[in-house]
């Protein structure tokens, strides 16, 4: 097996490029009757976009989320799949490091 502390040290690198994340879904609702369904049917009202996440506690958050700020969120919510792929990474490679010093 290569260096297994330069093979952590690597994933470190990669978490801290994909740091820009954030847990959670983007929902949409009018933006006049501020409704996932909606209720003004007569107009054609535009759209709002809320980032809606869970705490710690498990509970429910909502964030508004400007249109042109969507792409951003989208991309960090991305972030957060890869940190977490990165994460189960870390911990097999920190496994690696600990087994490697044991055989020493
Ligand atoms: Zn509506």
């Amino acid at each position: 097996m290569k260096n297994p502390t330069r093979k952590r040290d690597a994933l470190v690198e990669q978490l801290a490029v994909y740091s820009d994340f954030v847990r959670g879904s983007i929902t949409s609702v009018c933006s006049t009757c501020n409704r996932a369904r909606c209720i003004c049917t007569s107009k054609s009202p535009g759209k709002a976009y809320r980032l809606t996440y869970k705490d710690v506690q498990q509970k429910t958050h909502t964030v508004y989320v400007r249109r042109d700020q969507l792409p951003r969120v989208r991309k960090m919510i991305a972030n957060y799949a890869r940190v977490r792929k990165l994460i189960e990474k870390l911990v097999q490679a920190n496994i690696d490091v600990f087994k490697a010093e044991a055989s020493r």
